[in-house]
């Protein structure tokens, strides 16, 4: 049996890896475009920040770690062209090579929301999407003085806070009235004033152009000019599927459509990671959720179901970490704001609480429950201290469909340094007992 997987990053290694342990003697290719399979996107922040020194640290296994012990048959400078039924074509360092298919899997990622705006090909301005551009990025932030981030979500806020750690200016412009604008008011306003102490933080503003004679030597936009030797944009990424387009279905933006098994509307083709929708747990509908840990979880799905044997994604809760500086940052489920949108009637809960007893030090979590009317709980978003473990107790409860009793009754542990005898979590909950007029 031939496989063929397109795109060695998390979803694809870990389609390869699986199929090959369940079927030792099939034969298993993956081909990729750039020089690393199993890269590490999510490292970039931290080696253009000075966290990680090599840039080959980013990759958890060498090639030929997979071919050695696994048995995958990697191809890397590879890139898929074409494809038709059983047979696909690969631009290999500038040769055309043909392979043939049994089963093919997708796993392209996604790629970068262009800005499209005037002077966006000057040197000096850069998209973050691609582990390609990590070291370009850092060689040329470590040459420059003033450096632009354009956008504010997760990357961006990573991105800003890495380069003012090498001791450069930053001003991030975001577009709309808060940073990271998947969370709610609330939250976005402790992180904004986190941000405003460390980058020229400028909201409501529009990136309108990129002027400069060789190279970018300031962002307009549509209330200002900022000078600036580095333009990094983050504002935001679509899924890469160029090449399934007309091949296979695709359905939420763009992403390509597939059941619980990763498989797409053509027999024997699968599709896993941020090229792939799945499903929203929160909301049981589809949706596209491009995010590490699910991307893993969909490529060992495919690989499970390629190799002849049965296992369902269940989909996915779009649970995310961050930080700025000091502050962890973080979201399960749905904000209050997303919640509306899908037209839950809600009630929440926003507190600050301190992390730890109060005659130890500690630090200060701010914390938004959101649930529905019947009391199902519908998201958590935290920023401070210690709100990884919150975010993960959420995510439990959220992927078992829990309520707010079930938030007030977990049991979650006690120790006077780490965590409050009423957890920030509990407190909230109760919160919600009230408006939902519970004892
Ligand atoms: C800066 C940054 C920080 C991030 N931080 C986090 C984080 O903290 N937490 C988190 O959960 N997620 C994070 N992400 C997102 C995360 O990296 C992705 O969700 C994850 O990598 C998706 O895995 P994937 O296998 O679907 O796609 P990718 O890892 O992008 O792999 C797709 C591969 O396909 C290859 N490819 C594409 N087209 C072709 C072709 N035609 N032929 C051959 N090869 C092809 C690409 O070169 C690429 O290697 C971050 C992303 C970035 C850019």
């Amino acid at each position: 049996m031939k496989v063929a997987i397109i795109g060695g990053g998390a979803a694809g290694m870990s389609a390869a890896s699986r199929v090959k342990a369940l079927r030792p003697n099939w034969d298993v290719k993956v081909f990729e475009k750039s020089r690393w399979v199993s890269h590490a996107p999510c490292g970039i922040p931290f080696f253009v920040g000075g966290a990680v020194e090599k840039f080959d640290e980013l990759c958890a296994y060498d090639i030929d770690y997979f071919k050695r012990e696994r048995g995958i048959d990697v191809h890397t400078n590879a890139r898929v062209v074409e494809i038709e039924e059983g047979r696909l074509t690969v631009d290999e360092g500038g040769k055309e090579a043909s392979y043939e298919w049994d089963k093919l899997l997708f796993a392209t990622g996604s790629k970068a929301v262009r800005l499209n705006v005037e002077g966006e090909n000057l040197e000096g301005v850069i998209y973050v999407d691609d582990i390609e551009n990590a070291e370009r990025v850092k060689i040329e932030a470590m040459k420059v003085d003033n450096v632009v981030v354009v956008g504010s979500g997760y990357i961006g806020v990573e991105m800003a806070d890495a380069i003012t750690r090498l001791g450069k200016n930053v001003t991030v412009i975001e577009v709309m009235e808060r940073p990271l604008p998947e969370y709610d008011a609330e939250i976005a306003a402790i992180i904004k004033s986190e941000m405003e102490k460390y980058v020229n933080l400028r909201l409501s503003e529009k990136v309108t152009a990129f002027e400069g004679k060789d190279r970018v030597e300031k962002v307009v936009t549509n209330k200002g000019e900022y000078p600036c030797e580095l333009a990094i944009i983050a504002v935001g990424v679509a899924p890469n599927t160029d090449l399934a387009k007309g091949f296979v279905e695709l359905g939420v933006k763009g992403a390509i459509r597939t059941n619980s098994r990763m498989e797409t509307s053509r027999e024997n083709v699968y599709a896993a990671g941020d090229c792939a929708e799945s499903i929203n747990i929160v909301t049981g509908r589809e949706d596209w959720i491009p995010l590490a840990a699910p991307a893993n979880k969909m490529g060992y799905v495919a690989g499970v179901n390629m190799a002849g044997l049965e296992m369902h994604y269940p989909g996915s809760l779009k649970s995310q970490l961050t930080g700025f500086k000091d502050i962890e940052i973080g979201k399960a489920g749905l904000s209050e704001n997303e919640a509306i949108r899908f037209g839950y009637e809600v009630v929440s809960a926003f507190i600050t609480s301190r992390t730890s007893a109060r005659y130890l030090p500690g630090g200060l979590i701010h914390l938004k429950v959101v649930a529905d009317r019947n009391g199902k709980l519908l998201g958590l978003q935290a920023v401070g201290k210690d709100v990884a473990m919150r975010v993960y107790a959420a995510s439990a409860l959220l992927h078992k469909n829990g309520d707010v009793k079930d938030l007030f009754f977990c049991d979650f542990p006690y120790y006077p340094p780490v965590s409050r005898v009423w957890d920030p979590l509990v407190v909230a909950a109760r919160n919600i007992f009230r408006k939902l007029g519970l004892p």
